[in-house]
This record gives C-alpha cells, sequence and structure tokens, in this order.
C-alpha cells in the first residue's frame, strides 16, 4: 500500500483549499500514510518546496480562507521534460502519490502526472463551479454568500437613488455564479455566456422595468469576460430613467472563512482522495454527483459538455 503521499494547491485559489488540506492530511495520517506538503502548486515540485506536515502542522486552518501551501501557475509544465524534474524530485522524497487541489488546468498536469507513474487524484478547487463532473466546486458556496452579501448592500443604496446597478461577478465562462447569485438576490437580470448579451435588449428591459413596472432600482448581474460594465453603466444612463453604476467585485470572491457547506465538502472529498489512494488508484478526480461524492476519471471529466442549467435559468425567468 501506499506509505508517503503528496498534496499541492494549485491555480486560481478558493476558499475551502485549507479544509481540503487538512482532511487530506489527517485522514492519511490515521491510516498510517506520511503527507508530504508540496508549496506554490506544481513550481514548488519542480523547485522542490516540499516539505513533511504532521498533524499540528493544519491545525487551525479549517476555517481560513486562501491556502496554507500557496498557490502558483506554471505553463512550462505542459513540458515534459519539466514535468520529469518533478517526478525526479518526488522520487527522492519517496513521495509516490498526490492529491492535487485545483482546477481543469491543475487536472491536466494531475493527468500527464499520473500517465508518468505517479498515481494523483484531483479535487475541485475553484469557486468557478466550471468543473462540471462536479454538480459543485469547493470555494461555490464561499463565493456565492460574498456575492450575496455585496448585492444585498447595493440593493440597499441603488434603491435610494433610483439607479441600475450593474455587477460583474467570476465564473470563468461558467454562469453558475451569476444565476445563483441572481436568484438568490432576486435580480432582475442576469447576464451569462450561457444567456447571451444582446445589449439592447437588456436596454429595453430596463427602461420596462423603470417605466411600466416602477421599479425604484434594478440589478443587473453579469459573468466577467462578457462587455465592459462601465461603459455598458453608462449606456444604461443615457437609455434610460436609471443612472446606471457598475461594480467589479473582482478578487474579494476568493477570499473570505469558507462556509460551513465548502469545509464539509471539503472535507468528504478529502477523504475520498485518500480512499482512492489507498486503493491504488490515480488518474481520476473527486466530484459530487446526485449528493454522492464519487470518482471520475479525470480524461472524462476533462470533456464533459458543460450543463447549460436550463431549469434554474427558467426558474428566474419565472420569478422576475
Ligand atoms: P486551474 O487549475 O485553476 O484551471 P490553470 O489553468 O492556470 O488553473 O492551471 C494551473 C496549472 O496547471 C498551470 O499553471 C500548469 O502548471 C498546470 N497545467 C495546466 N494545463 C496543463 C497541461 N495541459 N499539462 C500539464 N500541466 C498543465
Amino acid at each position: 500500500m501506499v506509505k508517503r503521499i503528496g498534496i499541492l494547491t494549485s491555480g486560481g485559489d478558493a476558499p475551502g483549499m485549507n479544509a481540503a488540506i487538512r482532511a487530506v492530511t489527517r485522514v492519511a495520517i490515521h491510516a498510517g500514510i506520511e503527507v508530504y506538503g508540496i508549496y506554490d502548486g506544481y513550481a514548488g515540485l519542480v523547485n522542490d518546496k516540499i516539505e513533511k506536515l504532521t498533524r499540528s502542522d493544519v491545525s487551525d486552518i479549517l476555517d481560513r480562507g486562501g491556502t496554507k501551501l500557496g498557490s502558483a501557475r506554471l505553463p512550462e509544465f505542459k513540458e515534459e521534460s519539466v514535468r520529469l524534474k518533478a517526478v525526479e524530485n518526488l522520487k527522492k522524497h519517496g513521495i509516490e502519490a498526490l492529491v492535487v487541489i485545483g482546477g481543469d488546468g491543475s487536472y491536466r498536469g494531475a493527468l500527464a502526472l499520473t500517465e508518468m507513474g505517479i498515481n494523483c487524484i484531483g479535487l475541485p478547487g475553484t469557486i468557478d463551479n466550471d468543473i462540471t463532473c462536479s454538480d459543485v466546486s469547493i470555494g461555490f458556496d464561499t463565493a456565492l454568500e460574498t456575492i450575496v452579501d455585496a448585492v444585498d448592500k447595493l440593493r440597499d443604496t441603488s434603491s435610494s437613488h433610483q439607479r441600475c446597478s450593474i455587477v460583474e461577478v467570476m465564473g470563468n465562462r461558467c454562469g453558475d455564479l451569476a444565476l445563483w447569485a441572481g436568484l438568490a438576490t432576486g435580480a432582475e437580470i442576469v447576464v451569462t455566456q450561457q444567456t447571451g448579451f444582446e445589449e439592447t435588449e437588456v436596454l429595453e428591459q430596463l427602461q420596462y422595468f423603470y417605466e411600466i413596472a416602477k421599479k425604484r432600482h434594478a440589478i443587473v448581474i453579469i459573468s466577467e469576460k462578457i462587455t465592459d460594465v462601465h461603459a455598458f453603466a453608462k449606456k444604461v444612463s443615457l437609455n434610460t430613467g436609471y443612472s446606471g453604476r457598475a461594480t467589479i467585485l473582482g478578487h474579494v470572491q476568493r477570499g473570505g472563512s469558507p462556509t460551513p457547506v465548502d469545509r464539509v465538502l471539503a472535507s468528504q472529498m478529502g477523504e475520498k482522495a485518500v480512499d482512492l489512494l489507498m486503493a491504488g488508484k490515480g488518474g481520476l478526480c473527486v466530484a459530487k454527483q446526485n449528493n454522492q461524492i464519487v470518482a471520475v476519471p479525470i480524461s472524462e471529466a476533462l470533456d464533459m459538455p458543460r450543463s447549460s442549467r436550463k431549469a434554474l435559468q427558467n426558474l428566474f425567468n419565472r420569478l422576475i
């Protein structure tokens, strides 16, 4: 059975990564497996920033945002020669298998390492919820709470001044954060890559809310990478009765103490990762499907189409 495993966090960070690090470390130590922390993602693997983790090294991190191990991006990890250096370092420390917490880029690295003889298990650590094989990813619930808190506050002030607040949220081309936040805050309009963006149509809808529905304010939640929200806010001011104001929530969405839901999810997924490595498995990622924690081959996970979330979008439309 595997005697020594490594753990790293990679790509964009997400609240709950620490809870996953803690779970992997403690479950493994309970099973008599040694755990090594690798700092700054794949960069630490290549540069040999590797240290043994004890049970107490992961104390007091369950409730902390960010990642104790640090995260980084290392585009050169796509090159086999760079990965060979990583494998060499792992062998030097006697590390036989790895848990990789990150997004789909990190999963590609994990799959490539598995193919080079190091069993890797991926955990979905991303606020964007863009790992399509899992109903939910570690960090999504916390980011959603941050967005809802901000939008609730914006609604208070928008209402006082007859404003339209345009709020840009993250999502990396996945509309889940925007759609869930729209549902949870009663936003007037949600724009995502999945809904598409017809600017004139949105302006007409806003004018309808102002003139016919007599709403004192309007909230538009829009996914990142769709349009320049500041320029759009100006158009709202020019073409509707509202005064348009844009807010880009940005990196605050990535921070904060993870919600209880994210802490429990990260703990369950961490446990599953260790169980899979103990069973000698690799090249898999952990997912939550229909309330069960399951394992999916990374090769399949990377190919899965994005779900269109039609039912939730329909619900949103019926609630306006
Ligand atoms: P995320 O994991 O959040 O999607 P990235 O896409 O930036 O973030 O990927 C994180 C890291 O994973 C990259 O910096 C790189 O080191 C590694 N990686 C990404 N794609 C590949 C690939 N095709 N092969 C090997 N490693 C990869």
